[in-house]
């Protein structure tokens, strides 16, 4: 098997992590359990930041906190010193609750609401990313409202997306972020924030897709954009203090997954920034990046109760845990692949192939299709790997399953930093028919 960070294999022979045996965390916070490498996380984001450094880059890195927002995450960010990127009021209302610096907040989204962008500049946050027309207005009018100034980046598509070990380079992007860069959609937004006064257009961001495992599509979007920098430029005088490339640095779910480090990421988009700028006498820009799984996915682990299991003979076995698409919605959302041990023998042969089962009630509710195992005794917990990022933030409530519990571990303590909800939270916003 495939260790990830501190997880290994301690004396008892269990699965540990951070220091913590598996099997005492289910004891002491039950199951289903969320379980984080703060360790992991920490290496994570100095990989990301000493890459700039080594090279004396003005950069933000900013955690994409989607992938995992609460607030004790949010503190560790800030501890690394990350910036933090919201896409909601919510994720800004866990950033400031947290006590993170409004000033390293950046704000995503489609379709912000005037409450989000008022709460948003009442705050002081860092930037605004303004992604459409219709925003921009909307921001225009707020900013005249309460006469401030806000910085924004303007969130651009440059024609590239990527898919995994592929990118595609489309004429007319379709899609529902941003301003186009080839139909003059961006360089129009641009003129406009520009003529207003309470704007302060600090440069160009955009995102190009995730679970990216190469470079190609990042240079080909900052060539893209950078060639665009040198038009307005010359037309317009406007020279972009800052670049931000985006996230979706890929991460390794399964053995088929290859990821390359951080740190090879962004020496190769530096190397490439410079490039173009110097090509086009450009100043080199801040460069900013936004990893979100990249950061905490292979940091988080789930335990989960092992219980009941059919044999379809002939089939297929399945084994059914105490969890499933309330607590990872990744498999049946787009068939996310994880791999899994017993947590009591990981080190076990694999003597059977089981397909592991949620609880809820949709046929779809599979976390795991055809994986090795050991034959399972009495009481067995498994441990499904890699599940950090984007499966807390999305668990969900169906079936009135109560979400897990989350737990950092780190030097041999862990610490709970969310509660497991309870019957009565769920049903504490239900109000009685009479
Ligand atoms: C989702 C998202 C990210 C993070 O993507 P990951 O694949 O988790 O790294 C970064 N920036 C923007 C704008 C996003 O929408």
């Amino acid at each position: 098997m495939y260790y990830y960070g501190t997880t290994g294999v301690n004396k008892a022979g269990n699965l540990e992590i951070g220091g913590v045996d598996t099997i005492e965390l289910t004891r002491d916070f039950g199951t289903p359990l969320y379980v984080y490498d703060v360790a992991l996380m920490r290496e994570r984001a100095r990989g990301f930041k000493h890459a700039f450094e080594e090279q004396n880059i003005n950069s933000q890195v900013a955690y994409a906190s989607k992938a995992f927002s609460t607030v004790a995450m949010v503190q560790l960010a800030e501890e690394e010193g990350l910036s933090l990127d919201v896409v909601s009021g919510g994720e800004l209302y866990t950033a400031l609750a947290a006590g993170f610096p409004p000033e390293r907040i950046h704000f995503h989204g489609n379709n912000k609401s005037k409450e989000e962008l008022e709460m948003a500049l009442d705050n002081r946050i860092g930037c605004i990313v303004v992604d459409n027309f219709f925003e921009m207005e909307l921001l225009k009018s707020i900013c005249q409202e309460k006469n401030v100034k806000v910085n924004i980046l303007l969130r651009v598509t440059p024609g590239i997306e990527a898919h995994t070990h592929d990118y595609i380079l489309t004429g007319q992007e379709d899609s529902k972020f941003g301003f186009d860069l080839q139909n003059g959609q961006a360089g129009t937004a641009l003129i406009t924030a520009l003529q207003f006064e309470h704007f302060e257009v600090l440069g160009l961001h955009c995102h190009i897709g995730s679970q990216i495992f190469e470079t190609t599509g990042f240079l080909l979007a900052a060539k893209k954009i950078v060639e665009q920098m040198a038009v307005w430029k010359n037309e317009l005088g406007f020279e972009a203090k800052v670049l931000n490339l985006g996230g979706g640095f890929g991460i390794r779910y399964t053995k088929e997954d290859e990821p390359i480090p951080p740190s090879h990421y962004v020496s190769e988009i530096i190397k490439e920034v410079k490039k173009l700028t110097s090509q086009s006498s450009l100043k080199m820009p801040e460069i900013w990046i936004e990893p979100g799984r990249s950061l905490v996915g292979d940091a988080g682990i789930t335990l989960y109760q092992v219980g009941s299991s059919k044999d379809v003979p002939g089939v297929r076995k399945y084994l059914a845990v105490d969890g499933g698409m309330s607590d990872n919605i990744r498999p049946a959302l787009y068939q996310a692949k994880y791999e899994a041990v017993l947590a009591k023998k990981p080190l076990a042969r694999a003597n059977e192939t089981v397909s592991i089962a949620g609880k809820c009630c949709e046929s779809g509710d599979m976390l795991i299709w055809d994986l090795p195992l050991p034959e399972t005794g009495e009481d067995e917990i498994l441990a499904v790997f890699c599940t950090g990022a984007y499966g807390y933030s999305m668990s969900n409530n169906y079936n009135r399953i109560p979400r897990p519990a989350v737990v950092f571990v780190e030097n041999g303590k862990a610490t709970q930093v969310v509660k497991r909800e309870t019957y009565e939270d769920l049903v504490r916003l239900d109000l009685p028919l009479k």
